[in-house]
């Protein structure tokens, strides 16, 4: 995400408008039309206006008489009541349209997102991106967008052509007057949108702290922790102070673009006074009539309003939402994961060739030069100090992530050149950090595998074998208080983390440490179990204990992102290296605990 691509507005307003119409079909024709129409009611108003206060003005003068009064009130009634009708069907549209459009949008993203490499998800400014369109299709933004631009032409354009004509009629130089009196509030807006834009820069960090703070404050995965620890205080504290900053630097952009509005907007007062002042010099010469200047006061508040609504709404609103416009497409446009078809053969193991791998944001590489193979039915463990890169190289190992040097092959397949569909077909695995869903314990098992049939026996047999107590919850309990069901015991959902894996059919399975929540003598009973499960399959176990290690065939030793051994348990002792010291570490935990 370093060299952004950047979009020039108009190939991105053409863009949007072509989707805002190909996702509302007719519907966006259909608000386009009212907008025009709308549009043309306005100066249609205006006109009737004058016609009405003509035929008063001339009544004296007997030219005209009491029906033909009511017929010009028939007509202006008849336009108000238009114009009220059409602005509540553009509001319906305007809705219905950017509301569809929302959802749509929201779906292709999602779909995005699932389509892009995973190692963009360690990328902090590829989140922060996330974050922003996520907002942004949550706003109805990118919704709204395309509908604003389009009635720039479609209702405003009209409308200021309409009326403008029907000015220029009346006096040439008015128009004019009237655009110039306009002018000093565009400067201003255009100035303030650059005071608030500065404010955002400023403020969105912030409002993300404030938001996380509330978190700790209210979320429940926090409370038990905060309240305890006295944290609530201090993070409520934390929160206080952030969004005083927050409130502090909004205030001070609020008074100075009120300063800036109230200079500019004396300046557009003198321009509409002007106006009147060329008004009444026509009427006193007699250019036009009662009529007509009454119709430019009607015309003149609804100018400088619909002004105010461009400039203070859509201008200022625009710049902002173009930004978000812009993320969201660049977000749609970056490259997703691909690759040949093609289903791994696993007999052929999974081999990794001098592998390196750099995480965003980070120098210096997180493995280096890495190379190894599981054989067809192998059973790997790795282990290695916290940090040495253990959960690092598996996700490789399993095509989660590519490597930036080497190839990872799984079953003979490149996992940068295979679709990863492909890849993770006959993979399974129960991870470090496994998702506790809120969901029912059913639906918590077949997660791993929704694309076979459901499989009741199969569930009941993960389950057993992870030896988890089905008397605790049947397959229908809500695993979640939230949502009125219960919640597990941090060993329980941990079994069931390993059901979900062991649900689903693989020929490659990993355990990235299994059962760090799940008492020592219940621990060895799943190892055996593990043994038994992995048999035909390739397999790694990454494990801190490492008592459990002996159910591998063959040992990885990783330490700073290198393998420093290989071998069997009884090798590795002899060899006096990485392991022989970790071995000796534990055992000395042990023996000094039960001495
Ligand atoms: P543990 O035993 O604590 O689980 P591990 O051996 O599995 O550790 P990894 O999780 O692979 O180690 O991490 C290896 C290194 O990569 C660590 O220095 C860690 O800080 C770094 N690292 C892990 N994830 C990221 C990330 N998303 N972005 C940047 N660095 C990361």
């Amino acid at each position: 995400m370093k060299n952004e691509r950047r979009y020039k507005i108009l190939p991105l307003v053409l863009r949007n408008s072509g989707e805002y119409f190909k996702k509302a079909k007719g519907w966006g024709f259909m608000e386009q039309g009212i907008a025009v129409l709308r549009a043309l009611s306005f100066t249609a108003g205006i006109i009737a206006t004058q016609q009405l206060f003509d035929a008063i003005a001339n009544i004296n003068t007997g030219e005209q008489d009491f029906w033909q009064i009511a017929f010009h009130l028939g007509v202006l009634a008849i336009i108000i009541f238009g114009q009220q009708l059409l602005s509540g069907v553009g509001q319906y549209l305007f809705s219905k349209v950017s509301y569809t459009n929302m959802g749509m949008f929201m779906k292709e993203f999602q779909r995005k997102l699932g389509r892009v490499a995973v190692k963009n998800f360690e990328d902090k400014n590829f989140l922060n991106n996330v974050n922003k369109a996520k907002e942004c299709l949550e706003y109805e933004s990118l919704g709204h967008f395309a509908s604003v631009c389009l009635q720039i032409f479609t209702y405003y354009l009209v409308f200021f052509v309409s009326v403008g004509g029907y000015l220029f009629m009346l006096s040439p130089i008015l128009p004019l007057v009237i655009l110039i009196a306009f002018i000093p509030a565009l400067l201003g807006q255009l100035a303030q949108v650059k005071v608030f834009a500065n404010l955002e820069e400023e403020n969105a960090p912030l409002r993300r702290k404030c938001e996380y703070y509330k978190k700790t404050i209210a979320d429940r995965a926090y409370y038990k922790e905060t309240r305890m620890l006295g944290g609530f205080k201090y993070f409520h504290s934390l929160f206080d102070k952030t969004l005083k900053d927050i409130t502090e630097k909004t205030w001070k952009a609020e008074s100075k673009a009120a300063i800036l509005r109230l200079k500019l907007n004396t300046v557009s007062f003198l321009g509409l006074g002007a106006s009147i002042i060329i008004l009444f010099n026509a009427i006193m010469k007699g250019d036009i009539s009662i009529g007509a200047f009454v119709s430019v006061f009607v015309a003149l508040s609804q100018i400088f309003s619909i002004m105010d609504e461009i400039v203070s709404g859509h201008l200022s609103e625009g710049s902002e939402t173009l930004g978000q416009v812009a993320n969201y497409y660049r977000m749609m446009d970056m490259t997703e994961v691909g690759g040949e078809n093609g289903d791994p053969d696993f007999s052929k193991g999974i081999a990794a060739k001098n592998i390196s791998f750099t995480y965003p944001g980070r120098d210096k590489p997180t493995l280096d030069n890495i190379g190894f193979t599981i054989n067809d039915g192998e059973t790997i463990a790795i282990v290695g100090e916290n940090g040495s890169g253990k959960s690092t190289l598996v996700r490789l190992l399993i095509g989660l992530y590519t490597p930036d040097d080497g190839t990872v092959e799984i079953g003979g397949r490149d996992t940068k050149t295979t679709h990863p569909n492909n890849i993770y077909k006959g993979i399974s695995g129960v991870f470090q950090n496994y998702q506790r869903y809120k969901m029912t314990l059913e639906e918590n098992v077949v997660i791993s595998d929704t694309k076979s049939p459901l499989n009741i026996d199969k569930i009941h047999l993960s389950l057993q074998e992870s030896e988890f107590n089905e008397d605790v919850a049947n397959l229908d309990t809500m695993l979640s208080p939230e949502f009125d069901g219960i919640d597990l015991s941090g060993g329980q959902w941990q079994r069931l983390a390993i059901a979900r894996g062991l649900y689903r059919t693989s020929n490659f399975i990993v355990l990235d440490e299994p059962t760090a929540a799940i008492d020592p003598i219940e621990e060895a009973r799943l190892y055996d179990q593990f043994r038994r499960l992995t048999k035909n399959k390739c397999a790694i176990v990454v494990t801190h204990r490492l008592g459990s290690v002996r159910l591998a065939d063959r040992i990885v030793v990783m330490d700073n992102g290198e393998i420093v051994d290989i071998g069997i348990h009884d090798e590795l002792l002899a060899r006096k290296g990485k392991y022989a010291e970790m071995w000796k570490a534990q055992a000395t935990w042990y023996e000094n605990r039960t001495t």
